[in-house]
């Protein structure tokens, strides 16, 4: 401990910015299955074919997703069931629309996880004396339960939601309003997450190092070809230490 804070002083960082879904937890791999889990209850409660229906639901979230491209209304998910069911054209109780949206993030958080070496490196940190903010584009609300569930919320200092300043990542006041929070200036902070163009981009440009972890080829094509350039790439989470100079 001793050794960790004395080399903590030498270090120029004081705050660490963390991305949440897919570079603290497992968030791609549980939204496909919650949706399934969740389109195949309604089909079936509707008798309706649960493959198609399941396709259905999968097309307007995809429209929700592009209708609201950088707004957390973006994550909707009664906005999405409650346009695969109109479209439908079947009679339903207004009522079942909050009901499914809450069985979706139950799913969701019931199955999540966090990714490996994630808890003992962030106990680390915060025992050298960086604060620790995770910064994550979506409503607060749903932020918070995603850490609460996943024992994040008692290792970290702050948690931010875009829903907090409208604008999602890369746009620069969930940046700023970070760094007011953590009390720090930019070149005091690193930034890591998942997507080239949110988190390194939307850090960079507010002038804080930012990092990839651990790259999804899935989810984040935007910037991959070399037009956004991560000022480090770490694949084991526990190599955000040496970027924070700990140790
Ligand atoms: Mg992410």
């Amino acid at each position: 401990m001793v050794e960790i804070i004395k080399k903590y002083k030498s270090s120029k960082y004081k705050g660490l910015m963390v991305d949440l879904d897919d570079t603290l937890i497992t968030s791609n791999q549980v939204y496909d299955k919650a949706m399934k889990y969740t389109s195949s209850f309604v089909a079936q409660k509707f008798g309706l074919d649960k493959e198609a229906f399941y396709k259905l639901v999968q097309s307007k979230h995809e429209i929700i997703d592009h209708n609201f491209p950088t707004v957390h209304t973006r994550h909707s998910r009664i906005l999405v069931y409650r346009m695969a069911l109109d479209e439908m054209a079947i009679n339903y109780d207004l009522g079942i629309l909050p009901d499914i949206e809450d069985m979706y993030w139950e799913y969701f958080l019931n199955h999540v996880k966090v990714y490996p070496e994630v808890k003992d490196t962030l106990k680390k940190i915060r025992q050298a004396g960086v604060r620790i903010a995770i910064v994550s584009d979506g409503d607060l609300s749903l932020r918070i339960r995603k850490a609460r569930k996943t024992g994040l919320t008692k290792l970290v200092d702050q948690i931010v939601a875009s829903e907090e300043v409208i604008f999602e990542k890369p746009f620069s006041a969930i940046f700023t309003l970070t760094l007011s929070r953590l009390k720090l200036e930019p070149a005091n902070c690193i930034m890591l997450g998942n997507n080239y163009k949110s988190d390194i981009r939307g850090a960079q440009l507010v002038g804080i190092r930012a990092g990839i972890f651990n790259p999804s080829t899935k989810s984040n094509l935007i910037g991959q070809d070399g037009t956004i350039v991560p000022d480090f790439t770490i694949s084991r989470f526990s190599d955000i230490l040496k970027e924070l100079q700990i140790v």
